[in-house]
């Protein structure tokens, strides 16, 4: 199921004043005329002596207490609300039970303005506590087989006004408390996906944000991939799927993702007025039957956020906003997120070629090195350098130059596997990492790019060159070398060899290997 957060049931000190203001005002205008009303009027005489004295001071110290209880929520007096309201329901009760049906026309607003300040304060249990008792202290005075239809009204109306003016400030407050709620979410989202960079870190925050946010059956964050709109994140009915994909064309996604606007479809039993649109069930086998889904752009990726239910009407407008402002959000995140990734991937290149850059190859090697030491598996490395390149540069220029570094390291990768890592180890000097390869395999790479180079021809400004030779050395590790230190130094020093026999040459030859036997 879906976490709601809790709402917050209270106001917060200066909004919970505000709004007491004018009923504290109406509790003290009340309580004058009551007390002014008790001198002209004669009716009250059978009452005990002080008693308009007692329910004024009453009143006083019941409103004085709610007005100050939201600077002592916390403290001890904070514990002892349920006994205050308590005592105000049986005060009031009384009050309207004691005086004579003339005061009616004073006590009854004022116990509607007291239930109605109990429920700004206290919240609503103790409102209808405080409904509760006032009246049923009111039905018990009024206890007599001859009641008139007025005295039943009286009776009656006063706990409906008392219940509908309480539920009215309540809900009204709770619509605040979700709203502020919501903000918080948004809020907390934003400021943990500012510091991340990370694609993987957005989305489960993304996830937390839309759950707490928005009570949905279904949502999803779906990328635009080629004719495809793949879900990264998709969550249906308590269940987490992955690997989905919906069609980008003709699906609800799809439509958001091609006119790049929000699509709110509150009842998806109407018909679908969008042409070409159809409903697919994707997840769990039940059909949503309301949906909604924002655009989410992020630099040249294009996604869609989109939220389901299986009740009917479940999203409102302001469910909407809350959507578009988390699109908005983490549209803004992504976009970092993949800038900073091709950054970094661009950061690892030499940008001639495109191949590993020295340092991360040295990182992409050494990675290599303990994963071969932990499977015991040997890792030949091949160093690389073009023969005679100077006197190349010399003869075609720069540009026919640079022309072979490219088309010598899209000769090296067509020879190895995508696991094997290529890098730039300086000028027209390549490293050659082959994972799990024993060196005399490692020779038949090294043959078949010397093959290719032999046979390659040079484009350059429409004349065709022939291409240089290339000098290749190969250690294994860690049967011959155990620390990538001295790998390296291996591989180089037959290079140098290989350089010295005369170029075009591979150093060790194949009976080296022959005798050096292992898997
Ligand atoms: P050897 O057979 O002994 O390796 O001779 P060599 O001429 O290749 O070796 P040397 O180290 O004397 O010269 C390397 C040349 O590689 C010098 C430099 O101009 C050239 N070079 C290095 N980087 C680049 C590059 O990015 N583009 C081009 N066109 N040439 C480069
Ligand atoms: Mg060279
Ligand atoms: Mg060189």
């Amino acid at each position: 199921m879906n976490s709601i957060p809790p709402l917050p049931q209270r106001l917060s000190n200066s909004t919970g004043r505000a709004l007491m203001v004018p009923m504290l005002i109406a509790t003290l205008l009340l309580l004058g005329i009551l007390v002014t009303a008790s001198m002209v009027s004669d009716q009250y005489r059978d009452l005990p002596e002080h008693i308009f004295l007692i329910i004024f001071l009453w009143g006083i110290a019941s409103v004085s207490l709610m007005y100050s209880s939201f600077f002592w929520r916390t403290t001890t007096l904070g514990k002892i609300e349920w006994l205050l309201t308590v005592i105000n329901g049986i005060g009031l009760g009384m009050l309207i039970s004691l005086l004579p049906a003339s005061f009616d026309i004073i006590t009854y607003p004022l116990l509607v303005i007291i239930v109605m300040l109990t429920a700004v304060v206290y919240g609503r249990y103790p409102t209808y506590a405080v409904i509760a008792i006032s009246t049923v202290i009111h039905i018990n005075a009024h206890r007599s087989l001859t009641a008139t239809f007025f005295e039943i009204a009286g009776l009656v109306s006063l706990p409906i006004l008392s219940i509908a003016a309480a539920e009215t400030i309540i809900r009204m407050q709770q619509v605040n408390f979700r709203h502020i709620a919501r903000l918080e979410t948004i809020n907390e989202f934003s400021r943990q996906i500012s510091a991340s960079l990370d694609i993987e870190q957005v989305l489960p925050l993304l996830n937390e944000a839309i759950k707490d946010a928005i009570q949905a059956d279904t949502y999803y964050v779906g990328i635009l991939e080629g004719d495809l709109v793949k879900l990264d994140l998709f969550y249906d009915d308590g269940e987490y799927f992955y690997d989905m994909t919906v069609p980008a064309k003709g699906s609800l996604a799809g439509w958001v993702l091609q006119n790049n606007r929000p699509l709110f479809l509150p009842d998806l039993r109407k018909p679908l007025d969008l042409e070409g649109v159809e409903r697919i069930i994707i997840g769990q086998d039940k059909t949503s039957l309301a949906w909604m889904g924002v655009p989410l752009q992020a630099g040249d990726v294009l996604g869609v956020m989109a939220i389901a239910s299986y009740r009917p009407n479940a999203f409102d407008r302001s469910d909407m906003e809350m959507l578009e402002n988390l699109a908005q959000q983490a549209a803004l995140v992504l976009h970092n997120a993949i800038h900073h990734k091709s950054v970094e991937e661009q950061s690892r290149l030499d940008s001639l070629t495109g191949v590993y850059n020295h340092g991360y190859f040295l990182k992409a090697l050494e990675g290599d090195a303990r994963q071969a030491l932990a499977d015991a598996a040997p890792l030949s490395l091949i160093m690389l350098d073009v023969d005679f390149f100077k006197q190349y540069n010399d003869n075609y220029g720069h540009l026919a130059g640079d022309e072979v570094l490219i088309q010598l390291t899209r000769t090296i990768r067509s020879h190895i596997k995508s696991s094997d890592a290529v890098g730039r180890w300086g000028g027209e000097e390549f490293a050659i990492c082959l994972p799990n390869t024993p060196g005399d395999l490692a020779r038949q790479v090294a043959l078949r790019i010397r093959e290719t180079m032999r046979n390659m021809q040079i484009r350059i400004q429409d004349k065709t060159v022939p291409s240089p030779t290339v000098s290749q050395g190969i250690a294994v590790f860690p049967i011959e070398a155990d620390e990538i230190i001295r790998l390296i130094d291996l591989a180089d020093k037959r290079l140098y060899t290989a350089k010295s026999r005369g170029r075009d040459q591979i150093e060790p030859d194949d009976s080296h290997w022959s005798v050096l036997k292992y898997c």
